[in-house]
């Protein structure tokens, strides 16, 4: 059976660890937060260091905070240490000094996520709990040629539910140690070594010619950042609208009339590229209202609004509607207007009044 040639292969070809072959929770948990922060031959000295200041967790939790840092100092993330002596304390004063046994109980602790939980829970006390972690990702995504994206939440339930299934629930402690050990010195993002893997009579990728394309993970998309500036444009109580064209992000929706620049423009430049479009005539003022900030999936509206008071009714050329502001809860509009408009009702526009 599978799992018990991913056994017999780690008990030949395992590193020699000091957190290995020991099943004290403190240990395992100690070294389980240092190896969240760097590689294993990284987090050597810190975890000697650690181990050697406090032998216990009640020994960490009398420790001060600044003793803490500074052994942690040069793995970053300090909130890591922070939550480390916090947990530590709690450990020590609510249970005693005994680590909770169970995975439901573990991760209620501070700093300790489903990963750690469930290390402690199946090195220390044999509990049949998957790990998984970036390791064990990989080594499942191709032994059964999934191509889910381990961190989009649909794949983690898939990986979920594959890692538990292949877990040996006879021996859940060496057989998580074993995966992530096989994922961490054979099964290696680049250049897996398959011909040496204990794994590959089963592997689908190995058969499939996919092994170098999974794990799939999806690309963080970039946030693009855009700078919109809208004009209530006032003429005789009424605003001008327009239909918003097709393809655009708010295609057929009612908005104020509006032009992006790759920057906010200063009031100088900004009259200049009004009389440009003809939008504004030379003896126009323009008032300054509201910034604010929309988040859409890919995109950050820094969005900028002007009253512009016309004596003329200027010609935008968009089609724009000449309404009464009251009107527009008639209308569709996109959220960021929306937004505008609950600001405006909750502020003086001069005369321009706007009716909830
Ligand atoms: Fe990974 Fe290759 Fe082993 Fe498959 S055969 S589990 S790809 S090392």
């Amino acid at each position: 059976m599978l799992q018990k040639e991913l056994l017999y292969w780690f008990g030949l070809n395992k590193r020699e660890l000091p957190w290995r072959n020991t099943q004290d929770p403190y240990i395992i948990w100690l070294s389980e937060v240092i190896l969240q922060q760097t590689r294993v031959q990284q987090g050597l000295p810190y975890f000697q260091n650690f181990l050697q200041k406090y032998p216990d967790v009640f020994s960490m939790a009398a420790a001060k905070e600044d003793q803490i840092l500074k052994i942690w100092q040069g793995l970053g993330y300090y909130s890591r240490a922070r939550n480390m002596l916090k947990t530590a304390r709690l450990v020590s004063e609510n249970y005693n000094g005994q680590f909770p046994k169970s995975y439901s109980e573990l991760i209620k602790l501070k700093g300790i996520g489903p990963y750690t939980a469930a290390a402690i829970a199946s090195f220390a006390f044999n509990e049949p709990v998957a790990v998984l972690d970036g390791n064990v990702f990989r080594v499942l995504s191709r032994l059964y040629a999934k191509n889910d994206p381990i961190n989009s939440s649909t794949g983690k339930k898939v990986f979920e539910e594959l890692a538990h299934n292949f877990l040996n629930k006879a021996n859940p402690a060496t057989h998580n140690q074993a995966i992530m050990e096989l994922g961490a010195l054979v099964c290696t993002p680049k250049n897996p070594n398959c011909s040496i893997c204990p794994l590959q009579k089963s592997c689908l990728a190995f058969d499939l010619g996919l092994v170098q394309t999974l794990p799939v993970k999806l690309k963080k998309l970039k946030v693009r950042t855009r700078f919109l500036h809208y004009f209530i444009f006032e003429n005789k109580g009424k605003i001008a609208i327009y239909q918003r064209p097709e393809g655009d992000i708010w295609q057929n929706l009612f908005d104020l009339p509006s032009f992006e620049d790759t920057s906010h423009l200063d009031k100088f430049l900004l009259k200049n590229k009004l009389l440009e479009l003809n939008w504004l005539e030379q003896n126009d003022e323009i008032e300054f209202l509201l910034q604010m900030k929309h988040i859409l999936t890919h995109q950050r509206l820094e969005a900028i609004y002007f009253l512009v008071r016309t004596n003329t009714l200027p010609k935008l050329n968009i089609n724009e509607l000449w309404i009464e502001p009251r009107a527009l809860k008639l209308k569709a509009i996109p959220r960021l207007f929306d937004k505008f408009l609950d600001w405006w009702k909750s502020n003086d526009l001069g005369n321009l009044t706007l009716k909830k």
